[in-house]
C-alpha cells in the first residue's frame, strides 16, 4: 500500500509561515510595500531589469494597458493581504520599467487601491521613478498631485554622447529639463547618475556629477556601468574605461558631493541630512517588503521564518494569473545557515553599519552565529565592533564583497 504525499500548503496558508521552526524573532521589522510597473518605451542594452520594450509587445499605437494591469495589480495585493495582516506598511515604491509612462490618473487609482487594502503611515514616503522623456516630464507635477511623495529620475548622464552610447530615449536637453521640473514639484527628489560609461574620461564625468549638483538635489545614486549576463551589452561588450580610471571617477564623485553637502550613506547613495531613502534603507536594514507586479521580489518575516517569492516575469502571463488568484512564481524559506550573509549582503552596504541587536532581532539568530566571522573581520581591519555596532572601516568599504563572503557558510 502506499501512502499519498503530504501536499504542500498553499504559500498564502499563514499558518504554514507561522508555525514553529529553529528561528526566533522577537518581533516583526518594518514592511515596506514594492509596485513593479515593466513598461519602457525602449529596452537600454545594458539593462538586466524586468523591462519590456511596449512597441516590441504591442499593434503600433496601441496605448499601454492600465487599467488591466492596476486591476491585476489590486488581485496580487488582494491574495498577498494574510501574509502581512495587521502590518504597517512605512513606505511605497513604484518601479519598473519606466512607471512614469503611466498616467498621473492611474497612477490616482493605484495609489486609493493601495490605501483601501493596506494601512499606510500619514507620512509614508511614495517614490516614483520616471524618466526624462518630455511627454513624462509634463506630468511630474500632477504626479506629485497624486500621492507620490518623491521622485528618483534615471537621469544617467546629461552628455549627448554618452546617452547615446548608453541606448537612452532621451538627450542632454530633456535631462536638464526633467531635473528642473523635479525640483519645482518635489521636495525631495533622487537622480540616477552612471559612470564609467564608454568613451567617458574623468573631465566628462567630472562635468556630469558638477551638472548634476548645481540641481542642488537632495540625493543623487551613483552607479558604475556594468556589464550585466544577458543583456545586449554582454553580448557585444562596449570598451569602458579601464578599473583604475573608474575607481578615480568614483572618488572625484564622492568628494564632489561631499562639498556640496550629500554624505554617501550607502555603496551608491549619496544624501543631504533628512533626505535618505527611507524604502532603500529599510532593504538595507533586512527589513520586509511585499513586492507586487511583473516579477515582483518579497521578503516577508515571520516568528520562526524569513520567506522569499518572486512573482511571475512576463507582464501578461503575470496579469492572466493574478486576476486568478495566482501570480507567484516562486516562494522558499530562507535557510538558517543562509541568514548571516544574506543580512550583511543589505547591511554592510551602510557607511553606518548595523546594531548586533537588529541583526539578531532581523535574522533570529544568536551573536554566536557570526561571533567568528566578525572576529577574522575585525582582525584584518575590514569591520569595527563597538558599543554594539558593526561599521565597516574604509578599507572594509573598499573590499565589501571579500567581507561580506566571510559571512557564507557552506
Ligand atoms: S529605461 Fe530603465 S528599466 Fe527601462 S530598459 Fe532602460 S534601464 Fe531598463
Amino acid at each position: 500500500m502506499t501512502s499519498a504525499a503530504t501536499p504542500e500548503p498553499h504559500w498564502s496558508d499563514v499558518r504554514h509561515w507561522m508555525r514553529p521552526g529553529t528561528l526566533s524573532l522577537p518581533s516583526l521589522p518594518p514592511l515596506s510595500l514594492y509596485i513593479h510597473l515593466p513598461w519602457c518605451i525602449k529596452k537600454c542594452p545594458y539593462c538586466d531589469f524586468n523591462s519590456h520594450e511596449w512597441s516590441a509587445t504591442s499593434q503600433p499605437g496601441q496605448a499601454l494597458p492600465e487599467q488591466a494591469y492596476l486591476d491585476a495589480l489590486r488581485a496580487d495585493l488582494t491574495s498577498a493581504l494574510p501574509l502581512i495582516w495587521g502590518r504597517t506598511v512605512h513606505s511605497v515604491f513604484i518601479g519598473g520599467g519606466t512607471p512614469s509612462l503611466f498616467s498621473p490618473e492611474a497612477i490616482d487609482r493605484l495609489l486609493s487601491d493601495v490605501r483601501a487594502l493596506v494601512r499606510l503611515t500619514p507620512d509614508a514616503e511614495i517614490t516614483l521613478e520616471a524618466n526624462p522623456g518630455t511627454f513624462e516630464v509634463d506630468r511630474f507635477r500632477a504626479f506629485a498631485q497624486a500621492g507620490i511623495t518623491r521622485l528618483s529620475i534615471g537621469v544617467q548622464s546629461f552628455n549627448d554622447a554618452h546617452l547615446k552610447a548608453l541606448g537612452r530615449v532621451h538627450d542632454r536637453a530633456q535631462a536638464l529639463a526633467a531635473v528642473n521640473e523635479a525640483a519645482k514639484s518635489f521636495d525631495t527628489f533622487n537622480l540616477d547618475i552612471m559612470y564609467a560609461l564608454p568613451g567617458q574620461s574623468m573631465a566628462d564625468c567630472d562635468t556630469d556629477i558638477r551638472t548634476a549638483l548645481g540641481f542642488a538635489p537632495p540625493h543623487i545614486s551613483i552607479y558604475h556601468l556594468t556589464l550585466e549576463p544577458n543583456t545586449y551589452f554582454a553580448k557585444f561588450p562596449p570598451v569602458l574605461p579601464a578599473d583604475d580610471d573608474a575607481y578615480a571617477m568614483l572618488d572625484r564623485i564622492t568628494e564632489r558631493t561631499a562639498e556640496a553637502g550629500l554624505s554617501r550613506y550607502e555603496v551608491s547613495a549619496y544624501a543631504r541630512d533628512g533626505h535618505r531613502c527611507w524604502h532603500n534603507l529599510n532593504y538595507w536594514g533586512f527589513g520586509d517588503y511585499l513586492g507586487i507586479g511583473a516579477g515582483a521580489h518579497s521578503k516577508l518575516s515571520f516568528a520562526h521564518r524569513v520567506m522569499r517569492q518572486v512573482r511571475l516575469r512576463e507582464p501578461r502571463l503575470y496579469q492572466n494569473a493574478a486576476m486568478a488568484g495566482d501570480a507567484v512564481a516562486s516562494t522558499e524559506t530562507v535557510l538558517r545557515k543562509d541568514l548571516p550573509f544574506e543580512y550583511m549582503l543589505n547591511a554592510l552596504r551602510l557607511r553606518e553599519g548595523f546594531s548586533l541587536q537588529d541583526f539578531c532581532e532581523r535574522t533570529g539568530l544568536p551573536l554566536s552565529s557570526i561571533n567568528a566571522a566578525l572576529q577574522t573581520a575585525q582582525d584584518k581591519g575590514w569591520l569595527l565592533v563597538e558599543g554594539g555596532r558593526v561599521v565597516p572601516t574604509e578599507r572594509g568599504f573598499d573590499f565589501l564583497s571579500d567581507v561580506q563572503s566571510l559571512f557564507l557558510v557552506d
